[in-house]
């Protein structure tokens, strides 16, 4: 493998692999970016088959992750870190050698918690540094307004991502209320789930999926919603489709079975290629750009790592989701392009911007 020359790599600024012995650690931390502050995003635990797919998954993220910070407005540069295992297999041990690792690289890179890895993890990696946010305790008590930001980014998430396709839906179907509009949910975990109860609360009706034994049922009993066989959740016949499980769902193989008018949901890198982008908008459907409409998380984070803002404060921040989202949408419209490629160009603008003020 030759990493320079990999798909994936765009001029990211370090890759570091971590190896810790004693407790069977084995990271990779990507930093894209600090043209904007420091790399901020979160640590994902998956079973990668080889330490290739992880090179590439934390290539992506953190490519996502300067994309996200930037269209946030936040002064952050994007980064990812990804553990290689099985996240039932992790210890306490393991998470503070990933955080001295962390530590190592002196505050260029701030992670929290992503898929398989939790707020009471976040809290070993701070026991060794303080390179680290979405913390449990303390500040994950008094998420209301009011009280101070922070915890799990999961809600936050979830809350833009409501937001940001009740957006969508303005725009496409040109309707305010979700009342008995057809969505189907694929996976319920840290946001799918916040946000079924958010559309339930406004009348839509659910389909959902999740491939862990029982997750779907317990939602169904719970808001009333539909279970779909997992294979099938992404060819539902509904007007929006969220996905919010794992990322490449939007493919050659997908796009042309989606019957959604609309896609806007929590996954990072939904579309598979760039390409498929514009198979989607050919396809008629709108797509709001993932790192744009997932935001939440990282804006929560963002301001708990920062300190001094309140709930209501990083709500406010989370609110201005969807006016970015149509901004994209509108301009998408004029120029007749892809959702993504417009949310791309912008995002790499600012980023531009930041490389210049280094600069200078
Ligand atoms: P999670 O691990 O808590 O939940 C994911 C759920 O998807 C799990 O319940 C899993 O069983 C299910 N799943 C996996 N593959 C599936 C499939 N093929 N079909 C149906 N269900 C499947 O993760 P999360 O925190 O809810 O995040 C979901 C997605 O949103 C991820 O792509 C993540 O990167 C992204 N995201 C999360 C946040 C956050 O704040 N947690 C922020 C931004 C983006």
């Amino acid at each position: 493998m030759d990493l320079f020359q990999m798909r994936d790599f765009d001029a990211h600024e370090q890759v570091v692999f971590g190896y810790d012995a004693a407790s069977g650690l084995r990271a990779i931390i990507a930093i894209h970016s600090t043209a904007l502050g420091p790399a901020a995003g979160g640590c994902r635990m998956w079973p990668y088959a080889t330490s290739c797919d992880a090179v590439v998954d934390a290539l992506r993220l953190s490519r996502g992750m300067s994309y996200k910070n930037a269209m946030a407005e936040l002064p952050f540069g994007g980064g990812k870190a990804v553990v290689i295992g099985d996240s039932r297999d992790k210890t306490r041990q393991r998470m503070e050698a990933f955080g001295r690792c962390v530590d190592s690289l002196g505050g260029r890179y701030i992670t929290a918690e992503d898929v398989g890895t939790s707020t009471t993890d976040m809290e070993h990696v701070a026991r060794v540094t303080r390179f680290v946010s979405g913390l449990a305790g303390e500040s994950a008590r008094g998420t209301e307004a009011g009280g101070p930001a922070g915890g799990d980014p999961g809600p936050k998430t979830a809350l833009g991502v409501f937001l940001g396709l009740k957006a969508a839906v303005r725009f496409r179907l040109g309707r305010s209320s979700l009342e008995g509009l057809k969505i189907a949910v694929q996976g319920l975990g840290g946001v799918g789930y916040p946000l079924c109860r958010q559309l339930a609360a406004e009348g839509a009706s659910l389909h959902v999926a999740d491939s862990r034994v029982g997750v779907a049922q317990r939602v169904c009993e719970e808001l009333g919603a539909h279970e779909v066989p997992a294979e099938s959740i992404l060819s539902q016949d509904v007007d929006v489709l969220a996905p919010c499980a794992l990322g490449a769902v939007l493919d050659s193989r997908s796009i042309p079975a989606l019957r959604a008018r609309i896609v806007a949901g929590a996954a990072n890198n939904q579309l598979a290629r760039v390409e498929d982008g514009e198979a989607v908008t050919r396809a008629g459907i709108l797509y709001a750009p993932d790192y744009v409409i997932n935001a939440g998380g990282i804006i929560s984070v963002a301001h708990e790592y920062r300190g001094g803002a309140t709930a209501a404060q990083v709500r406010a921040e989370i609110e201005k989701i969807p006016g970015r989202l149509t901004e994209i949408f509108e301009r998408a419209r004029r120029e007749g392009r892809p959702t993504s490629t417009i949310a791309d160009q912008m995002a790499r603008e600012r980023l531009a911007r930041g490389a210049r003020r280094m600069v200078a």
